[in-house]
């Protein structure tokens, strides 16, 4: 890709697309924001490196982090900054199992996560992270990590089950899950509000809030990873309010920036930061912290993108969007290969199937998803194959006409896989 305009790229042949997942889930602003531009030269003029080592900071970071604290779904306290999403999984497991260990707990270490999660590729994010892809030849996941089941009413839910009566199935598993491996070896549990790479899952009703009193009832932390849900990207500021969940942890990443810089936040409650502090006193310091940790030009780029948003007013510029995005990707239901359309806000997966009716899916080595997505950058239209779904996550700035563009684009697309599919005799 060569250049970016709006919610457009360009390859260096010149050749126009929409990028229908803002990157990798993250340009919120598009591709061409000015003042995103000017607050990291301004930035780099005023002070271009500096860290958060030995008591220091600098002012546009400390703004940063009461900014975020402002904005936080639930009472937060201290910030953490990073350098990328994993990098911030990665220091909230350290500070789970710092702060287990600190409050007397230190056999309470192991981290529940969730199949189909996405949380990283470091060697423990990856391990959290639960896609065979991203485990498999690397020895990974480490011990210690465990995956639940996960929430995907569309493949797992039981015919006839209602979406209550399967959250509820699903906090039994947990609380079953935890009492086989010991209350006492588990440190916290981890959770996108809603998944991203593992296919736009959105919970069932009710599912956090029945998770939470399982996390509760065995004094389990509770994680929330927003790294592709923050900022707006699901209605509400944090897609932790749109599922109804409360973490004790939060990570950030991507839209903090619009991915402008790279700049990822972990934030934590007072009840936590107290016991580490406490504990980092008593024997020294925190050992943990990276170079870029607070990069004073990352922090200047991501302050600014969340002034936009505030000036923006961000939540009802998505809520307002979101009637017409997914208008026009229910009206795709009627297809033969459509199985469901489901989402949030500005964020979708469209699950496509062989018989839509029994979701049955196409074989794998069919790549139907992958020949769609082939299509539609014909069209010129980004989007991703997860799965058997396609995947959209367009920059939150996109207009009505945009939206329509998509839908006209990924139309055409859909009809030029029906007719490949039927020439070869796949339905
Ligand atoms: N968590 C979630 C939910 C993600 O989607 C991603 C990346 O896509 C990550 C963590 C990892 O972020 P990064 O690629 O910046 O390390």
């Amino acid at each position: 890709m060569a250049r970016g305009e709006g919610v457009r790229v360009y390859d260096d042949n010149g050749k126009e697309y929409i990028e229908g997942l803002s990157g990798l889930w993250c340009a919120s602003l598009g591709f061409s924001e000015k003042r995103l531009v000017e607050a990291a030269r301004r930035q780099l003029d005023l002070l271009p490196y500096y860290h958060t080592f030995r008591g220091r900071s600098t002012p546009v970071v400390a703004e940063l982090a009461e900014r975020l604290i402002d904005l936080a779904p639930v009472p937060m306290s201290k910030v953490f900054f990073a350098g990328s999403g994993s990098e911030a999984n990665d220091t909230a497991i350290k500070l789970v199992w710092y702060y287990q260990e600190a409050r007397g707990y230190p056999n309470k270490r192991k981290i529940i996560s969730r199949k189909n999660a996405y949380h990283g590729v470091t060697i423990a994010t990856a391990s959290l992270t639960g896609l065979p892809i991203n485990h498999k030849n690397f020895g990974i996941p480490l011990p210690g990590f465990i995956h639940a089941s996960c929430p995907f009413p569309y493949k797992n839910a039981r015919p006839g089950e209602t979406e209550e009566a399967y959250a509820t199935r699903l906090a039994q598993e947990l609380d079953d899950l935890v009492t086989r491996e010991g209350a006492d070896t588990i440190g916290a549990f981890i959770a996108e509000p809603i998944m991203g790479a593992g296919g736009v899952i959105v919970p069932p009703q009710g599912y956090f809030e029945k998770i939470q009193a399982v996390l509760h009832k065995h004094d389990i932390l509770a994680i929330a990873d927003e790294v592709i849900c923050g900022f707006g990207r699901t209605g509400n500021m944090f897609g932790s309010e749109t599922v109804g969940y409360r973490p004790d942890i939060l990570t950030a990443a991507k839209a903090i920036s619009s991915g402008y810089q790279p700049i990822s936040a972990v934030m934590i409650s007072d009840g936590i930061y107290q016991v580490i502090a406490d504990k980092s006193a008593e024997i020294g310091t925190f050992g943990h912290g990276f170079t870029y940790s607070a990069h004073p030009v990352c922090a200047a780029v991501a302050l600014e993108t969340l002034k936009i948003y505030e000036e923006m007013d961000i939540v009802s510029v998505v809520r307002a969007k979101a009637p017409l995005f997914f208008e026009g990707l229910n009206a795709l239901r009627d297809h033969p290969m459509v199985a469901e359309v489901r989402g949030a806000g500005l964020i979708a997966a469209v699950e496509l199937a062989r018989d839509t009716k029994n979701r049955v899916p196409f074989e794998a080595s069919e790549a139907v998803p992958a020949y769609l997505i082939e299509r539609a950058q014909e069209y010129g239209l980004i989007m991703r194959p997860i799965g058997d779904a396609i995947v959209l996550c367009p920059p939150l700035v996109i207009s009505s006409e945009d939206i329509k563009e998509i839908h006209t684009r990924l139309g055409r697309a859909l009809d030029d896989t029906y007719n490949m599919v039927r020439e070869r005799g796949l339905l």
